[in-house]
């Protein structure tokens, strides 16, 4: 063995362990903060409950699986423990019910519900029949191209995990089982970027419609890709509300307060550590305060599918 070797090998020992020291004392933190922080945050949400104005966390999840982890997976038993965690402290409601509450301004109880982002084939292994088994609500956004054409993800690709998304038939058994379907584009783009309203069209009005004809139901949620606030403009918003769609979900982190504007749904990712997960499901005021909707006054007079 060469010494060059031998100094690379240590080094990259050494950064390994730094790493992980940093992210322990990372965890560390976090579960200090959210363990001292605990006994005022739950006086401020009693308080609120009692007004009617408790937060409403919407939470979205990419993909479960216990094989080719990457950066948006979480794992089997990660997946069942918050989710037995959410069963225990919050109301867990369906996207179309949080949608109500925000838009008629009062929720008693803390709540939360779970959406899924983009379709892959083995969330229909283990994570969607445990909520279907569960009788939790789910909306599973999906994105119809990739669906059709079974083609993997550019993100996916990219990171070296080119997994399967879902198929139409599968989709077609989800809805038929009780979850709810909404859209995520055909080709899922950063739609932050699409200048031309024919293509916003195609990609926000055109997966909706996609999905209508797969399942002859309308289509009541958008989730945009990516969903951070430069992957939204006020031009997109506008085409998905002339689309007819009742809200559309960002991805940017927040909680959704009773009474604010109801077509922007804010979403927390959720996050497969389970302290960082407490944290926010119960209601960090840092987090309370940093993000709030896109600044985008949507037109009054637009059609809306409350309406059909
Ligand atoms: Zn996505």
């Amino acid at each position: 063995m060469s010494s060059v070797y031998s100094r690379d090998n240590t080094r990259y020992y050494l950064l390994e362990i730094e790493r992980y020291l940093i992210m322990q004392l990372d965890r560390f933190g976090i579960a200090a903060y959210y363990l001292a922080t605990l006994p005022l945050r739950r006086l401020a949400i009693r308080r609120a409950e009692r007004q009617g104005l408790a937060p409403i966390l919407v939470l979205f999840y990419h993909r479960v699986a216990d094989t080719h982890p990457n950066g948006w997976t979480i794992s089997r038993d990660g997946f069942a423990e918050q989710l037995e965690w959410l069963r225990q402290h919050v109301e867990l409601i369906s996207l179309a019910e949080a949608h109500r509450r925000i838009a008629v301004g009062r929720n008693s109880k803390l709540a939360a519900c779970i959406t899924f982002d983009d379709g892959y084939a083995d969330n229909c292994d283990f994570a969607l029949p445990l909520l279907l088994s569960s009788g939790v609500p789910c909306t599973y956004f999906v994105t119809t191209q990739n669906s059709l054409e079974q083609k993997p993800f550019a993100h996916d690709v990219l990171a070296g995990t080119p997994v399967l998304p879902n198929t139409r038939e599968q989709i077609v058994e989800l809805a038929r089982d009780g979850i709810e379907i909404g859209a995520h584009t055909r080709t899922h783009c950063d739609l932050g970027r699409i200048k031309g309203s024919a293509e916003l069209y195609d990609e926000i009005a055109g997966s909706g419609d996609d999905l209508a004809d797969w399942l002859a139901r309308p289509i009541r949620f958008f989730a945009f890709p990516f969903g951070l606030p430069g992957n939204l403009s006020p031009s997109a918003l506008h085409v998905a509300q002339q689309a007819g769609y009742q809200a559309v979900c960002t991805a940017y982190g927040g909680y959704n307060l009773p009474g604010q504007n109801a077509f922007q749904i804010l979403r927390f990712h959720a996050d497969p550590d389970m302290w960082r997960f407490k944290n926010w499901m119960s209601v960090d005021p840092r987090k309370y305060r940093l993000h709030r909707p896109l600044d985008w006054s949507p037109e009054p007079n637009a059609p809306s599918m409350l309406e059909v």
